[in-house]
């Protein structure tokens, strides 16, 4: 017969695959940096899950010997992706069936500011995808992604890549506009995310661009400030990814605009564009 604390430690494991199944996540797969981790049997849970111990009794005496280790299934919690990389490749998941499964979406507090959810919008057979920290003000009114005056400068960064919109994925870390354009906050970011890691595996795009720190930090899993990987390569499940300045930080500090055309520069050179000869040489 199971004791309390097996029973305590399950209803934790239901409650927390409820809430993946109610994010529409279905399987889990294990990172491929812990593959090393075993057992096929194992059940793969988040790294975030945490499993707490039943308090042993303040008044057991200082000088006995350890009390014996208490009975807790043996789940790999360290080992495992965390949330972030734990969002499955689900075997046919397209753009409308994850904005279908997002539905009119609650899951965090910003559904209560927001006038329009901002899925996305672009090729669903992009190579490329940019992505961005959250709808702005005229994101949120029109339920399009970079619409507004950094949307305009995106635009014209991807025209003089020698591409057009239509032939790129543009897209947000959040789709809800947080209040006052201030950063999402991290439970916002741990609710949306699941959601653009489905995008990503269902564009399966040749190349991530990471429009500014948020975009970056939450791929990555780092805190890490921007400056310490802008503009060099990196991997995010197997995609390659590049981080850059956001378009609304180009329009506060233009000097920046330079060390951005390098970044994408390199993205096209990956893609096989072709920098075009300033005309003026
Ligand atoms: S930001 Fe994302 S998780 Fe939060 S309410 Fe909007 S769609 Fe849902």
């Amino acid at each position: 017969m199971p004791d309390r604390a097996d029973t305590a430690i399950q209803e934790k494991l239901n409650q927390r695959l409820r809430f993946y199944e109610d994010l529409g996540l279905g399987p889990f797969y294990r990172d491929r940096r812990t593959s090393a981790v075993q057992s096929s049997t194992a059940l793969a849970l988040p790294r975030s899950t945490s499993i707490e111990e039943p308090n042993l009794p303040k008044t057991a005496p200082k000088a006995t010997a350890p009390a014996p280790a208490t009975k807790l299934p043996s789940l790999p919690v360290a080992a495992v992706p965390s949330l972030f990389e734990a969002t499955s490749k689900i075997a046919g998941d397209t753009l409308p069936v994850i904005r279908e499964d997002l539905g009119d979406c609650t899951r965090c507090k910003l559904h209560t500011t927001r006038n329009k959810i901002v899925f996305g919008d672009g090729s669903s057979k992009a190579e490329l995808v940019f992505i961005g920290e959250g709808p702005g003000a005229d994101e949120d009114a029109q339920g399009l992604p970079f619409v507004g005056r950094a949307g305009k400068l995106l635009t014209q960064m991807i025209e003089a890549m020698g591409l057009q919109r239509q032939q790129v994925y543009i897209c947000n870390v959040v789709k809800c506009r947080p209040p006052g354009n201030r950063q999402p906050d991290k439970d916002e970011v741990e609710s949306c995310s699941p959601f653009l890691f489905r995008q990503l595996d269902a564009l399966q795009p040749k190349v991530i661009v990471c429009l500014g720190a948020t975009a970056a930090q939450t791929l990555l899993q780092t805190n890490r400030g921007i400056s310490h990987f802008r503009g060099e390569w990196l991997d995010y499940r197997g995609y390659k990814m590049i981080a850059t300045y956001h378009p609304a930080y180009l329009l506060r500090n233009p000097h920046a605009k330079g060390d951005v055309w390098k970044d994408l520069q390199k993205v096209m050179a990956e893609l096989g564009l072709k920098i075009k000869k300033n005309k003026a040489k």
